[in-house]
């Protein structure tokens, strides 16, 4: 069994097509970390595919603020205009879907959630020393989080708490080894490590193999709709930067 593993879509379609594309099929189901809608053009149309496909799927801050679940003035001027955009464009059969969504999921050894095991839907897991904090928070031996669009593991190191980075390795399947691990497959439609191709990984479960993957997307389809519904500027020229 192969299960893609995907985050932090943003409502970006051609980067959602993109990955799906890359994966071409070789997977058996999908984890889909939250994020779903936000910032991008697509946010019924992501909705729209991804119920095509065998997944499941978490609720990150961008999906519940779209629902109108959480106060948005912590969120800057861009990413409020695009909620506000949002909001007025999401579907009935959209909203349902996204109101559905969990903040958690356990599956196996695999615990599941947008932020953190701690903090589901908004801690940003960004270092080690947030990461080592975490592991007392969940059960398992790995746990799967994006909402950082940063692709990365933390691997706890020893019986005190000691945390290490391990930056990604692309398209090279590395065995987990047992030791416990907070992973982040990075954002399919707004990546933030300076890097503007789609992130995304492949996970066998059973036999806890776990491949981090990168793939160009055509950005600027994403930025041409961006530019005729009117979104800011800066939210548009993130994408081609990956920031
Ligand atoms: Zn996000």
């Amino acid at each position: 069994m192969r299960v893609l593993i995907i985050s932090d879509i943003h409502a970006n379609l051609a980067a959602l097509e993109a990955v799906l594309a890359d994966a071409n099929g070789q997977w058996d189901y999908v984890w889909c970390l939250g994020d779903v809608v936000g910032y991008g053009p697509d946010p019924n149309e992501c909705v729209a595919l991804l119920r095509t496909l065998p997944h499941l799927c978490l609720a990150g801050n961008h999906d519940w603020a779209a629902l109108g679940r959480l106060d948005i003035r912590t969120f800057n001027a861009d990413a409020r205009k695009a909620v506000h955009w949002t909001q007025e464009t999401l579907t009935q059969e959209s909203i349902a879907y996204l109101d559905a969504l969990p903040t958690t999921f356990v599956i196996g050894p695999y615990t599941l959630a947008h932020g953190s095991p701690r903090e589901p839907v908004w801690e940003y897991i960004l270092d080690p020393l947030i990461a080592a904090l975490n592991f007392p928070h969940f059960e398992t031996p790995y746990c799967l989080v994006g909402h950082t669009h940063t692709p990365i593991m933390f691997k706890l190191v020893s019986d005190r708490g000691d945390t290490d980075a391990v930056q990604p390795v692309y398209r090279s399947a590395q065995q987990l080894n047992g030791r416990r691990t907070i992973i982040n497959p990075g954002s399919v439609g707004q990546p933030r490590d300076s890097n503007p191709e789609a992130a995304y990984a492949i996970l066998e479960p059973e036999k806890m193999i776990w491949e981090h993957r990168r793939i160009a997307y055509p950005i600027s389809v994403t930025q041409t709709k961006m530019r005729q519904i009117e979104m800011p500027e800066r939210l548009i020229a993130r994408l081609e930067h990956g920031w």
